[in-house]
């Protein structure tokens, strides 16, 4: 028993957190520099500076920097803290930071620590070893990190180390967005003024601004660290390349919401333990479909705040799964053959006061605003469907989108029966009676009261109102969600613009009401092809979106030129947030990272079957060989083998055909290096090698299910995702 005895020892002690009887409420947040903290140890006068900066972007003067800098520092280095850091969102999709200690030398031999408002307020970090898409290439190669006011600073702590981080903006020289934290500020700001003019031009002058609100549902999935570290795929490209599908998967269906496995449980209140302190509402837990598959989805916040503590529960997650002897995969495919992992994205905007505008109302006047700023959704995502499948379009992705686990490639909208048949009342202007007690009530005479949808549940579509919010079920488990967020924004703000304009001129000689649904009425219909109720995996859905003219980029090659096309960049352009040229950036770092994982996989199955794969069944067959002699041996020659003879010439002829079909890959792989742009590149790429490398792994999990599983030297599925 060689290789059972390494395995894993699945019972492992915990990590002791803190006293349990300390409730959450005492020391949530306690690691973040937030407006409490300030509101104690600032004095009033630059504690109100900092609010007017946070509220109404007022810029802060280096004197008051240099106050909050010194009380920061204190705080920071009262929890341990040795170094700061601008801790920002590079276009890699992860986040970046560089350390800086608190320490000056005051003279020889001597230090003080130090940290002033500019070194608070900027960075500067060396921009040239980020992706910049060629922004880099035009201007200088400095980058400037810039302190968001907005987002809390808070203390990470890593092993030994105690870091201040300061969430930051990162530009080029020229003052180009370099990350994914610029855009998502810009396109708040856009969507929160056109929602204020629409408010205003519907009656409400109360509101002074709007801000978009995210509630990111995390997947992913745990296995223990023994059988991570032993696949060379898992931890360079995040997914098992190879491997054959366990004989029980998912289809007892019995570990969704199942109860939860003391050590994963243990792991979980870890991480909320990490979350809470660092002021991350992290409200609901639980076991996901697939095997070794869970979800943690926090309570709604400001996007800006969301995106950046969507990227902190992402590295929390995977930071505590190593203390817990356990490895966390965030890709959206790890495992072939169960579901993969995505990011639902919950999306809708509030009022300064708080309220929902995708609420629907009490009054009158309330769900009149309602259905406007549904509508303007639901038109942003019909004129723009090709755009928000571009903003989560990747490598990892595109295994999962259209595999019927996640919604397909094509962007329709689910409203629920009720909604649909209120719209359906308002375009033939006729009247509906209320099904249930929750009423809409338009206030306009030929349509008094509708029923509000409350019920409809649709998990297959990929863009679903549902009750007071969007769900945006496209966005992959591994990825920002602020780039989906940016679009989402920035085309609600044209269509609410475009609303505002189109109810202007509909005023004359009309209350405000009867305009608005002249309006609609017309848009209702406009909107028609992206409304979708039905079972979005159905092969059916496909064709009647393709007769409906609605885009069906299946791959990521296909999906992102929606980037590039006018369209898109007049759009980008006229909300000031993203230039031309910072959207043609993004086009091409986008297709350059398609392009990197692709060839890191290709290289990594490579490396699998060199190393791994071919030695363990070369070796398994001499052992059959040596078998078949023996025994000839032994019995004589009249003895019948044909059946071990049978294994042995299958087992013979896989490894060749490994061996060819990588040949192929690699050939291929050569040919493609520096052959045209990228867009050209990417889809190449897509056509010649992700074929065969499907097709070699079927080779290789035809193989192991011949192979003795004892000289196999990869983990096998059953035993990553059943043994935790
Ligand atoms: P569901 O029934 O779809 O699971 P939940 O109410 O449990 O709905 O919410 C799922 C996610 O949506 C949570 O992260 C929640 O915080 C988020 N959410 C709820 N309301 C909003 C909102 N107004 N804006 C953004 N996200 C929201
Ligand atoms: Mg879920």
């Amino acid at each position: 028993m060689k290789k059972k005895e390494k395995i894993v020892a699945a019972e492992r002690e915990y990590r002791v957190g803190r006293d349990k009887t300390v409730p959450v409420s005492d020391y949530y947040g306690e690691d973040t520099f937030n407006l409490k903290v300030m509101r104690v140890k600032l004095p009033k006068e630059t504690y109100n500076k900092i609010l007017d900066a946070v509220h109404d972007n007022a810029v802060l003067d280096l004197e008051t920097a240099d106050i909050v800098a010194q009380t920061m520092k204190e705080w920071a280095i009262a929890k341990g803290a040795t170094h700061f850091a601008h801790w920002f969102q590079p276009m890699t999709g992860s986040t970046a930071e560089k350390h800086d200690a608190f320490i000056d030398p005051v003279r020889p031999g001597e230090v003080i620590e130090r940290f002033s408002g500019k070194q608070l307020v900027q960075g500067e970090p060396d921009a040239s070893s980020f992706p910049s898409g060629g922004i880099r290439a035009t201007f200088e190669a400095r980058g400037y990190t810039a302190w968001d006011i907005s987002s809390p600073a808070f203390i990470r702590r890593n092993g030994i180390a105690t870091t201040l981080c300061i969430p930051s903006a990162f530009i080029s020289y020229n003052g180009e967005a370099l990350d994914k934290k610029t855009p998502l500020l810009r396109s708040n700001k856009a969507v929160s003024e056109a929602a204020v003019r629409i408010l205003n031009l519907l009656g409400n002058r109360e509101v002074k601004g709007v801000y978009s609100t995210l509630g990111p549902e995390q997947e992913y999935f745990l296995i223990d660290k023994d059988y991570y570290y032993k696949r060379q795929d898992l931890v360079l490209c995040g997914r098992a390349l190879v491997g054959a599908p366990p004989a029980k998967g998912q289809e007892l269906e019995d570990q969704y919401f199942g109860s939860i496995k003391e050590r994963i449980s243990s792991y979980m209140h870890d991480v909320e333990e990490e979350l809470f302190k660092l002021g991350i509402p992290a409200k609901t837990r639980h076991n996901e479909v697939a095997p070794s598959q869970y979800e943690l989805a926090p309570v709604f916040e400001e996007a800006n705040l969301a995106v950046d503590h969507n990227q902190i529960v992402m590295d929390t997650l995977k930071a505590v799964a190593r203390r817990h002897h356990l490895a966390c995969l965030l890709h959206e495919k790890p495992f072939a053959g169960i579901n993969g992992s995505g990011k639902h994205l919950n999306w809708s905007l509030s009022d300064n006061r708080g309220n929902n505008l995708l609420n629907p109302g009490t009054t009158p006047q309330g769900n009149i605003q309602f259905l406007v700023f549904l509508i303007a959704t639901v038109r942003a995502v019909m004129r723009h469907a090709d755009i928000l499948r571009a903003s989560v379009a990747s490598y990892g992705n595109d295994h999962r989108l259209g595999a019927n686990e996640a919604p397909p490639a094509i962007i329709s909208v689910f409203l629920g029966e009720h909604l649909t048949r209120i719209l359906e009342d308002i375009e033939r202007g006729r009247v509906t009676k209320a099904t249930d007690h929750s009423i809409i009530d338009l206030g306009v005479s030929t349509l008094p009261i509708l029923s509000k949808d409350n019920t409809d549940r649709n998990r297959t579509s990929p863009f679903a109102f549902t009750g007071n919010k969007f769900e945006f079920r496209a966005v992959g488990s591994s990825q920002s969600i602020s780039f989906p967020a940016t679009v989402i924004n920035t085309i609600v703000a044209e269509s609410l613009d475009d609303l505002a304009g189109k109810i202007k001129a509909s005023l004359k000689g009309k209350g405000v009401n009867q305009a608005v649904l002249d309006v609609l009425k017309k848009e209702i219909r406009e909107i028609k092809p992206i409304l979708f109720n039905g079972d979005n995996y159905s092969p059916a859905w496909e064709k009647e979106a393709t007769r409906r003219g609605l885009p069906n980029a299946k791959t990521t090659p296909e999906a992102l030129p929606a980037l590039v096309t006018e369209k898109a960049l007049a759009l980008f352009e006229r909300y000031r947030v993203l230039s031309p040229v910072e959207l043609k950036s993004r086009y091409t770092i986008y297709l350059e990272r398609y392009i990197k994982d692709l060839e890191i996989e290709a290289k990594c199955l490579h490396n699998l079957c060199m190393e791994h794969v071919i030695p363990a069944a070369t070796a398994y067959q001499a052992t059959l060989a040596t078998a078949l002699t023996r025994t000839r041996e032994a019995l004589g020659k009249g003895v019948d083998l044909r059946v071990q003879e049978t294994l042995l010439r299958d087992i013979v002829e896989l490894v060749g055909r490994i061996y060819h079909k990588d040949r192929d890959i690699m050939d291929a792989l050569k040919k493609a290096e520096g052959h045209g742009d990228e867009q050209e590149r990417a889809g190449t790429l897509y056509r010649e090698e992700k074929l065969r490398m499907n097709e070699l792994r079927d080779c290789v999990d035809a193989l192991e299910s011949l192979v003795d599983d004892e000289v196999w030297p990869l983990p096998a599925f059953w035993e990553m995702l059943f043994i935790n």
